[in-house]
């Protein structure tokens, strides 16, 4: 059939089994089904403690507690950080939450003891006294052609703060819950094709334009051009569904 049959992507869920809270994996799923619809090939490989860094085109790394956090801190140190700030720095797409998100910064402090982290981000993160927990809506126009706002939805739980460096560019901003840290309504962050941020949810299945932007970096990285993503039927259906409860 046509070109779109030859397309393929390796999707690498990160430490699966130590870190994936509150329904992560599914972010995994969303990414598999719209490639899927669109005829594009995926392979879903796993990498936990211990195991060989996988190559892939899309990385997805989730959220953990603080204990799981140590070990994985562990793990990742050495050659893993270094191939993993390699392919940030290519634009190889990677999506992070929570604790992902903060083990890919410098640092992650918990009272006196500091896990440290990937350094593939100038973030840092400082355990604060409160838990940062309820539903969240991010305003952002990241991903929009157009330049026009999009509403992010999701679910935050945390007790890190993060900082991000001057030069870094958020997600978005805060509209409802705390974000990145509470203090400065910032949400997450993007730098290159990575994205950081606080949204559970799962994030991709409750923001489907995030996942599309994911594949078509992904496909530009692998293919070295720019490929078009047909549009989805479901689209068509949510959009008209969710219009509908609107009037
Ligand atoms: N343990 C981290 C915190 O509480 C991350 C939690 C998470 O990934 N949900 O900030």
């Amino acid at each position: 059939m046509g070109r779109l049959n030859k397309l393929s992507l390796t999707i690498a869920h990160l430490y699966p089994n130590s870190m994936s809270t509150y329904g992560d994996r599914g972010n995994i799923l969303v990414l598999q089904k719209r490639a899927m619809w669109r005829g594009i090939n995926t392979r879903i490989v796993y990498s936990d403690i211990g195991d060989k860094f996988p190559k892939a085109d899309l990385y997805f790394w989730g959220g953990g507690q603080d204990t799981q956090q140590v070990a994985v801190s562990k793990d990742v140190k050495g050659v893993n950080s270094k191939i993993i700030k390699r392919l940030v720095q290519n634009y190889v797409p990677f999506l992070l939450i929570c604790g992902g998100y903060q083990l890919m910064g410098d640092y992650y402090q918990v009272g006196d003891k500091k896990i440290s982290g990937v350094g593939a981000l100038d973030v840092y993160t400082k355990a604060g006294s409160k838990r940062m927990i309820g539903n969240t809506v991010i305003k952002t126009k990241l991903f929009s052609t157009q330049d026009k706002n999009q509403i992010i939805i999701g679910f935050e739980n945390h007790s890190g703060k993060t900082y991000l460096s001057n030069n870094l560019q958020p997600l978005g901003k805060v509209i409802k819950g705390y974000g990145n840290n509470g203090e400065d309504k910032t949400e997450g962050v993007l730098y290159k094709n990575t994205i950081g941020c606080y949204q559970h949810g799962p994030l991709l299945p409750k923001n489907p334009f995030i996942a599309d932007w994911l594949l078509s970096k992904a496909l530009e990285v692998k293919y070295n051009k720019k490929i078009p993503l047909t549009e989805l039927e479901v689209d068509k259906e949510i959009t008209s569904k969710a219009r509908s409860v609107l009037i």
